[in-house]
């Protein structure tokens, strides 16, 4: 079997207190929950992305550190695979591959449906993943997600075997990643098959997370507000991220919200910046308590035409793409997003 000869040990007992270290690439289609998935790990165990220079191609998203066992696991970034459509989602697909291809050890992430007990087989939109996974260099780890729909577990069975006879999965763990169901497990699948030794420095790696987390907010803010309208067109960059001077001050945080035409902005900002100030209140709300301080955020709308037909536009944006739209860790005060080709970039402000 094509991947046998690569895999790593089998996982090893719980007395193995070696310290590991590597890279994981997460990939799955739209919607299965890879964003969740990566907000519960990070969020739950000291997230933290490295500030030291990139030697791999793929960016790194955040590194889950743990005490105990010693483990490192650094998330590479895949914007989630899809059809490629355009240019963006040819340059989604190209990235996400890079990571599957230097990544130590890769989750492929599928979900169950409601029906799943009646539909015991592969889902067809998880074609093209995998058959990205086969160009994995390392072992891949199934994670079914969403098994909080399952009432009978046992339906789990059928779709276990429909999809390792596709892939010789090094190891398959249900999940449920909005209620932190098999993380363990998942974390542990993945230790063991990552390299020994340590690779990040952990006490570089403490500010990265929190502007990855806020912007996410943000968009996560723009799409619930604006569900259908906006599908693909949302990209937020970090303008300025300034820290309280006080103990009980306020962190100032500004970004922009990038949409491809005039009339997204215009849904964006809505009748008198009606949904820019709720966009703003939502994000606002939530980078607060996980910043556990008061935030003043500044919200600006720009229309950057074509961004996601223009690789390199949407690679400024930091791809624009699935998983995040991130600043990237070298520049560590935010990102000045790209000039606008249109002088028409009016501005909404959402503060609070
Ligand atoms: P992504 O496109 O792969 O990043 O998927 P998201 O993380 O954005 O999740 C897509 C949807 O699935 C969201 O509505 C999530 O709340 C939901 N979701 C994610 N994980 C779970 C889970 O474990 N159980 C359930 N029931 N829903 C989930
Ligand atoms: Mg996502």
């Amino acid at each position: 079997m094509k991947t046998r000869s690569r895999r790593a040990e089998p996982p090893d007992d719980a007395t193995d207190r070696t310290p590991r270290a590597g890279t994981c690439a997460l990939v799955g289609r739209p919607n299965v929950g890879k964003s969740t998935l990566l907000n519960a790990l990070l969020g739950e165990r000291l997230a933290i992305a490295t500030a030291t220079p990139q030697t791999t191609r793929a960016k790194l998203l955040g590194v889950v550190h743990l005490a105990e066992p010693p483990t490192q696991v650094g998330f590479l970034d895949t914007p989630g695979l899809h059809a490629p459509q355009n240019a963006l989602g040819r340059a989604l697909v190209i990235e996400a591959s890079g990571a599957i291809a230097e990544a130590d050890v890769v989750v492929m992430l599928t979900d169950v449906s409601t029906r799943a007990a009646a539909s015991a087989s592969v889902r067809e939109d998880d074609e093209p993943v995998l058959a990205a996974i086969g160009r994995a260099r390392g072992p891949v780890v199934l994670a079914i997600n969403k098994v909080d729909r399952l009432r009978d577990k046992g339906a789990l069975l059928p779709l276990i075997e429909a999809y390792s006879a596709r892939h010789p999965f090094a190891a398959v763990v249900p999940i449920s990643a909005t209620r932190s169901v098999g993380l363990d497990a998942l974390i542990g699948e993945l230790r063991a098959r990552l390299p020994e030794g340590r690779r990040w420095e952990e006490d570089t790696l403490t500010d990265r997370p929190e502007r990855f987390f806020a912007i996410e907010r943000v968009r996560e803010a723009v799409i619930a507000r604006t569900r259908q309208e906006l599908p693909h067109a949302v990209a937020v960059t970090l303008d300025r991220w300034q820290e309280p001077v006080g103990e009980r001050g306020i962190t100032r945080i500004e970004a922009t919200i990038h949409v491809e035409k005039p009339g997204q902005k215009g849904i964006v900002i809505g009748a008198g910046g009606t949904a820019l100030r709720a966009i703003g209140e939502r994000a606002r709300l939530a980078i607060e308590s996980f910043l556990g301080r008061r935030v003043f955020l500044g919200l600006h709308v720009r229309v950057t035409p074509g961004w996601t037909r223009d690789p390199k536009k949407a690679r400024e944006l930091g791809l624009g793409g699935d998983v995040a739209t991130i600043t990237p860790a070298s520049s560590a005060t935010g990102s000045v997003p790209p000039e606008p080709e249109q002088p028409e970039t009016g501005s909404g402000e959402a503060t609070s």
